[in-house]
């Protein structure tokens, strides 16, 4: 592992510009996401709805179910978020995240 010097003025700074992302997008960065926890988040691929779950007795095919539309599958779809944008999904579907 590639050890890293925590306070140093990071490069967007230094070449001045105003935001990491700037930097980034001009120097063509392309940034993996990797820091922390992730979600993984399963969704419908019929209605787009989370509220999907394993068949029971099934789980060991791997055999999903919608409990909205009643699709049933194995091709769920999912997505990994990040714990910052699973807490803006939670938000935005408006549930309780406290
Ligand atoms: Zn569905």
């Amino acid at each position: 592992m590639a050890k890293k010097e925590k306070m140093k003025t990071p490069d967007w700074i230094l070449e001045g510009y105003d935001s990491e992302e700037e930097y980034d997008k001009k120097k063509g960065v392309k940034k993996e996401k990797k820091s922390g926890k992730t979600f993984n988040l399963r969704r419908c691929p019929k209605c787009d709805s989370d509220e999907v779950g394993v068949v029971v007795g099934e789980e060991s095919k791997g055999k999903w179910e919608c409990r909205k539309c009643g699709w049933k599958g194995s091709d769920i779809k999912e997505d990994e978020l990040t714990e910052d944008e699973f807490m803006k999904y939670l938000d935005e579907k408006g549930e309780e995240t406290a």
